[in-house]
């Protein structure tokens, strides 16, 4: 049963994302926003990490609906400065942007793009749904055998775990 559970993880929350995102209707302005990646994850872009979450013209203004990570997320500044520039630069200002914050962000709602983005770089992407008794598999091997090592790896928000195959010891994106 974990097993099928795993092969067929419950995406509902990414898929929502994106249906909001083409309900929008501005691929022109999304493509510009595709551009912009978080300070602190460089390989990701704001829109695979799911800060950016609607789009839409009200009263002649561009509005921009953004969520933040967890943590705080202490470059939530710098994020609003870019797409404030980017979007001004290419003529769609002044731009105003909103805060959403319920739902609150999950880590359910990164892409797939995202998730193979952290792979990358070494980094077990979030288990999907309320997975949080299962085992990430190392970025490295693939394996599936891996056991915690600390509750905290190299920011709060990852857990540092190792894999009994491989042996690599690996940051793990916490699910929440
Ligand atoms: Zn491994």
């Amino acid at each position: 049963m974990v097993a099928a559970a795993r092969s067929r993880p419950t995406d509902t929350a990414w898929r929502l994302r994106l249906a909001r995102r083409e309900a929008s209707g501005l691929p022109e302005i999304w493509a510009l926003l595709d551009r912009l990646t978080d300070p602190e994850i460089p390989a990701v872009s704001l829109w695979d990490l799911g800060i950016l979450r609607d789009l839409a013209w009200r009263d002649g203004r561009l509005i921009v609906t953004i969520t933040p990570t967890y943590c705080g997320c202490p470059a939530m500044s710098e994020i609003e400065a870019d797409i404030r520039a980017t979007l001004e630069q290419a003529g769609y200002g002044p731009v105003e942007i909103e805060t959403e914050l319920k739902p609150a962000w999950s880590t359910d709602e990164l892409s797939p793009e995202a998730r193979e983005a952290l792979r990358g770089y070494g980094i077990a992407p979030p288990c999907i749904g309320s997975a949080l008794t299962e085992k990430p598999q190392c970025p490295r091997c693939g394996s599936g055998q891996t056991h915690p090592l600390a509750e905290f790896g190299s920011t709060a928000c990852k857990a540092l775990w190792q894999c009994d195959e491989c042996h690599e010891a690996f940051d793990y994106f916490k699910p929440i």
